[in-house]
């Protein structure tokens, strides 16, 4: 298991209760909140190892919870979705998050989740070595741009 602390953003209580033990179980520290401002505050904060994230939330909706996460913050993010919040992978990408699981999902298909977006964090580089200013220049390796000036610069595929 590469993520050793959780972050759970969910406001029902059964559901919570349910994730917390199966996690736990699965030898994971999770802290628990039930609303928005208190997810992103956590972040901020403590910088835990992934963040799992209900989209229905009392004071905030999840997707701008997300955003603002993913302002501040690389954090692997993954969307716990009610059938019904029409989302889907892209919507979810658009806004930030690395993966979604559905509702009801079982905590072993979750902890499979959780251990393949592990995979893929440490696989791709960070945002921060993955954008990389260097004085007026920008190499975004993400991208793979070249921006001098805020101005692309075209590169051509390097010949063996
Ligand atoms: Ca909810």
């Amino acid at each position: 298991m590469l993520f050793r602390s959780v972050l759970l953003v969910e406001d029902d209580p059964s559901v919570a209760a349910s994730v917390i033990d199966g996690l736990k179980g699965a030898g994971l520290a999770v802290t628990h909140v039930d609303q928005g401002g208190a997810a992103i505050a956590h972040v901020a904060a403590h910088q835990p190892d992934i963040v799992l994230l209900d989209l229905g939330l009392p004071d905030m909706d999840g997707q701008d919870v997300c955003r603002q996460i993913r302002s501040t913050s690389q954090v692997p993010i993954i969307i716990l979705s009610a059938r019904g919040d029409e989302i889907d992978q892209v919507l979810a990408l658009e806004f930030g998050a690395d993966d979604y699981i559905v509702k009801p999902f079982g905590i072993r298909a979750l902890v499979a989740r959780i251990k393949a977006v592990g995979r893929r964090a440490v696989a791709a580089p960070s945002e921060s070595t993955a954008v990389q200013p260097i004085g007026p220049i920008v190499i975004d390796r993400r991208q793979q741009k070249v921006f001098v000036s805020d101005e692309e610069i075209h590169l051509t595929p390097k010949e063996d």
